[in-house]
């Protein structure tokens, strides 16, 4: 339920909606806009009555949002949601490339790479410290060590980081390191994961499941914001399905419908999508001129000496002709 107050509501009758609220044993989450404050009720509200709030004083309107997510969706927050992180934003028409290894393998490795995309324009630095590995005898990161190599190599070129965390009881440290936490494909139903993503204040980069549909993805992001953290950035990075000739099917139908849906800035992740670096360029333009707010693309100074994906990382000089392609189409659409 979401609870409209009027423009000159006074605080007082704030504090008296969101008693109510409390009474019935439900959280509220109070959104403060420039005109006026939309309170919505987090819980199980089935059995609240729109009457009992709409003649509480300042109250202007009550409305049900019929969808399973609530806070995500448009209905609950019209005006699209910007992410800013050290001076980057994304959402909302700013857009972002975040590019780096699969893996930290080394502090040269990452270093080298974060140079590289710098100069090529990228806004953000991805590398897995945590790895998850479908094969258990392969690498599975550097761990702590390679969150310190992200923090030198953020360090040295001011790019702020993003990393992915598989446990809750991992949110925390990474936390410390990372601007961004990466919540990864196989993780995106992990739900103690993505409650204590929730208990933090930073931005949290959502992978869609390589089996999840829209209202699952929708609702794994829901649980994030129910928790207290508005700043979810969705991320579209393949599913499952019968074709045999890429690695995943890159779904770019959800980035337009998602936009419908939801208020919260969604990037496409065109390497895990395709698993092919010669079709990677292509897949980037059009997950932009679908609407996405930014690509996440992998990319080695040495792809053949990539340890991981390396069938889908970028050399160096593919990312530079994928920037410049991308800033040309970008240029269209401004
Ligand atoms: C990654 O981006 O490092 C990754 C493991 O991706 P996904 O979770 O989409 O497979
Ligand atoms: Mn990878």
């Amino acid at each position: 339920m979401v609870i409209i107050m009027e423009v000159n509501a006074n605080d007082l009758q704030i504090k008296n909606v969101i008693e109510q609220i409390h009474l019935k044993g439900l959280k509220p989450h109070i959104s403060t806009g420039e005109e006026r404050t939309i309170i919505g009720v987090i819980g199980d509200d089935r059995k609240l009555q729109e009457a009992n709030f709409k003649t509480l004083p300042g109250v202007e309107n009550v409305f049900r949002i019929l969808k399973p997510y609530k806070l995500v969706s448009r209905e609950f927050k019209r005006d699209s949601t910007i992410i800013h992180i050290n001076g980057v934003s994304i959402g909302n028409g700013h857009r972002v490339v975040i590019a780096g290894p699969c893996a930290v393998e080394s502090g040269e490795q990452i270093l080298k790479s974060a140079q590289i995309v710098k100069s090529y324009g990228a806004n953000i630095l991805r590398g897995g410290a945590f790895k998850p590995r479908t094969n258990p005898y392969t690498f599975q990161g550097l761990g702590i060590d390679g969150l310190k190599l992200l923090q030198k190599a953020k360090q040295e070129t001011g790019l702020p980081i993003v990393t992915e965390v598989l446990e809750a009881s991992d949110v925390e440290l990474v936390s410390e390191y990372a601007d961004i936490l990466q919540i990864g494909t196989r993780n995106m139903q992990n739900y103690q994961l993505l409650k204590a993503a929730g208990r933090i204040r930073k931005p949290i980069l959502l992978k869609r499941g390589m089996s999840a549909t829209l209202q699952e993805f929708l609702m794994s992001a829901e649980y994030i914001l129910s928790e207290g953290n508005q700043q979810v950035i969705l991320c579209e990075r393949g599913i499952r399905t019968f074709v045999e000739y890429t690695r995943n099917t890159l779904d770019l139908n959800i980035v337009p419908v998602i936009k419908k849906l939801s208020h919260l800035p969604v990037i496409v992740d065109p390497s895990h999508g395709t698993g092919r670096t010669d079709i990677i360029i292509p897949m980037s333009l059009a997950s932009l001129a679908a609407g996405a707010d930014g690509l996440m693309v992998e990319v080695h100074p040495e792809p053949e000496k990539s340890v991981s994906d390396a069938d889908q990382t970028l050399s160096p000089a593919q990312f530079g002709e994928l920037m410049e392609k991308t800033k040309k189409l970008i240029n269209i659409f401004n």
